[in-house]
Order: C-alpha cells, then sequence, then structure tokens
C-alpha cells in the first residue's frame, strides 16, 4: 500500500501511539497496531483497530498500562 499522504512511502505493519485530544485531557494508547509510512510516518488503522482505539480513548479517563491521560 502506498501511503496517500507523501505518495512516496509503502505503509508496513507496524506498532505505533495514537494520541488524541478528549474535551479537558490529551489520551495517548500506547502500542497500537497499524500499517505505518516508512517514508512519513503516518499511521493507517484499520476498522477493528479503530474500534480499540475508541474504546480505549473512552476508559482513557481511567488510565491504564496502555492509555495514558494527561489532562490539559
Ligand atoms: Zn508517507
Amino acid at each position: 500500500m502506498i501511503c496517500v499522504i507523501c505518495k512516496t512511502g509503502t505503509c508496513k505493519p507496524g506498532k505505533t501511539h495514537f494520541s488524541v485530544f478528549v474535551k479537558d485531557a490529551f489520551v495517548v494508547v500506547k502500542n497500537v497496531d497499524a500499517m505505518i509510512c516508512d517514508n512519513c510516518g503516518e499511521a493507517y488503522y484499520d476498522a477493528a483497530t479503530t474500534d480499540y482505539i475508541q474504546a480505549q480513548v473512552e476508559l482513557g479517563y481511567n488510565a491504564t498500562e496502555e492509555v495514558e491521560v494527561m489532562k490539559v
């Protein structure tokens, strides 16, 4: 799969950290499966992983080993 962002990189399976702002917190979900561009580092998530991230972000208000929460 060619990266749609930089159009030169190739996306390969790997692990990444997904981070998102939710209301008053910055939530980081660690070690998420993704396809990662070997050129620009853009990460692509499949549907199952997106569901996992959403569930973890909701849980993020109670930080776990996989989820880090920084109040802003
Ligand atoms: Zn790229």
